[in-house]
């Protein structure tokens, strides 16, 4: 029998919530950030569901390539830049915009001569302090940039938040009056916002907002699941139960015996595990679905099993559905509980877990 474990991607999910953010950022385009093999829901995949999008962001050029081989002409912009003299060629080859953040990319670009002129996105430091020319060598960069005939005239500002998804703390609006400082009198367009951004600061969104997880379905926003701002969940987590133990009050279960039950109880063994990329860390009380209702996690989440409380539902036998996240059980929540946040859960399914597209 095959391993009943399977992450479903709604590709009409991801169509959805790109029409939430066109919506919410009307006055701008959107570059759909598909970086981690899109967010783990696999790149060609959301890329070919996303072809609605006005350009999209990666990570490495070997996503670039793989979005040009999967026949996808669209712009795409490398997000963390390139690293060495030799990608020049590659971008030129590829057609793909990158981001400049530092002093030695502006040399690489100055020695490497004439070309194709590559569109340049100049990454300002506003205060995440992670990439970017800080506010006092922006003029500078960006006069040695249009000097370049190798670099596209239309070169945007972008910077990136650190806490956007904080809507009530006040860095975010430190971050835009210093952008606005740095940039102020310079030509080209603007693009700051994440997703966080897309929904919490409107004022952010300038020429071009940069969304990722809520493509997703998932909210960065502590507390506020993405069905909260219109946003459906593009993966579905889902497996059986294997078996339904009776095991008596006083016993422990799994692993390190760390949990005790405290009554004869029935328990379900699900087949799936830190081995798909379910957190071990869940702890016990870790939300799943047993046959569309809620139940916990008990005991340690193990590499190819784990092993639920079903007193609530003492009749669910083996081969009944398990779901670990979709509709009725964000990803956002699972991670809140397993101390992590939902981006990290759905880019972290391993290769054995059955991807199939609906
Ligand atoms: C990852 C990334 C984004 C998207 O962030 P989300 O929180 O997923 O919307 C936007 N811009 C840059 C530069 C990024 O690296």
């Amino acid at each position: 029998m095959a391993r009943p474990t399977s992450a479903t991607i709604h590709t009409d999910a991801l169509r959805h919530n790109l029409g939430v953010i066109r919506a919410r950022a009307s006055g701008s385009r959107v570059m759909a950030v598909v970086k981690a093999d899109g967010y783990g829901h696999g790149l060609e995949r959301v890329a070919r569901a996303l072809e609605g999008a006005d350009a999209f962001g990666v990570a490495a050029l070997s996503d670039a390539e793989r979005l040009r081989a999967a026949g996808l002409s669209q712009p795409i912009v490398l997000l963390s830049g390139f690293d060495e003299a030799d990608d020049l060629p590659q971008l030129r080859r590829l057609n793909v915009e990158t981001v400049v953040h530092h002093a030695a990319q502006l040399a690489m670009l100055e020695q490497a001569g004439d070309g194709d002129p590559i569109r340049c996105w100049l990454k300002i430091d506003t205060g995440m302090h992670r990439l970017g020319f800080a506010p006092d060598d922006v003029r500078d960069a960006h006069g040695r940039l249009s000097a370049l005939a190798g670099v596209a005239d239309d070169i945007v500002l972008m910077s990136h938040f650190a806490s956007s998804d904080e809507f009530d703390k006040p860095q975010t609006r430190e971050q835009l009056r210093v952008f606005a400082e740095a940039t102020n009198g310079l030509s080209g367009a603007r693009s700051l916002a994440n997703s966080a951004a897309v929904f919490g600061w409107p004022g952010s969104h300038g020429d071009w907002v940069r969304p990722g997880g809520a493509l997703y379905g998932v909210s960065a926003v502590d507390g506020k699941p993405g069905p909260e701002f219109g946003l459906q969940p593009a993966m579905t987590l889902a497996t059986r139960l294997l078996a339904v133990n009776r095991i008596r009050k006083g016993e422990r279960i799994g692993y390190g015996a760390t949990w005790q039950c405290p009554e004869d109880m029935p328990v379900g063994v699900a087949a799936i595990g830190y081995g798909d990329g379910y957190p071990r860390h869940a702890p016990a009380g870790t939300p799943v679905m047993v046959n569309g209702l809620r139940a916990n996690i008990i005991g340690r989440v193990s590499m190819d099993l784990m092993t639920i409380d079903l007193r609530e539902q003492p009749e669910a036998k083996a081969g009944d559905p398990v779901m670990l996240w979709g509709a009725g059980l964000p990803v956002e929540t699972v991670g809140a509980a397993a101390g992590t946040i939902g981006y990290e859960l759905i880019c972290s399914i391993t290769r054995r877990v059955r991807v199939v597209e609906d």
